[in-house]
């Protein structure tokens, strides 16, 4: 049985509203926790700060979109979720806020480095990891 905070009733334990006066009996807070596995995509771009120092800001700028747009591409084609840009790296959650049976693969295939290959040209790659981890 669960009773109800608001007025004292008791109601059923798979009772989500109070049958008497209709309060929530499970905090919203509470409803909303939930525990999940993830994988997380760390992408930071190795070589900016050489190229930074050599090119003109305009060379950098589109070589480093370049290559975030093509693993923004990739993060989305496996379903993953582009958390932030943090500088010249990226991280990218898989598994949240939808869960997939594979989520630590999908990680691994948006992260191959050839699909960056358009950076290499500017001698510039993307160094990516994925960590899988509980909350
Ligand atoms: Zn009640």
């Amino acid at each position: 049985m669960v009773t109800c905070p608001s007025c004292g009733e008791e109601n059923p334990e798979h009772a989500r509203f109070c049958l008497a006066c209709g309060a929530a009996l499970i905090a919203p807070e509470q409803r909303r926790k939930e525990r999940k596995y993830a994988t997380a995509l760390f992408a930071d771009l190795v070589g900016s700060t050489t190229l930074a120092e050599r090119e003109d800001p305009e060379v950098v700028q589109s070589v480093v979109g370049r290559a975030f747009d093509r693993l923004a591409e990739e993060i989305g084609r496996y379903e993953g979720l582009l958390e932030k840009f943090m500088g010249d790296a990226v991280l990218a959650v898989f598994g949240v806020p939808r869960a997939h049976e594979d989520d630590a693969e999908r990680c691994e295939s948006a992260s191959r480095p050839e699909r960056c290959s358009s950076t290499r040209s500017a001698l510039v790659a993307l160094a990516t990891g994925c960590s899988r981890a509980t909350p």
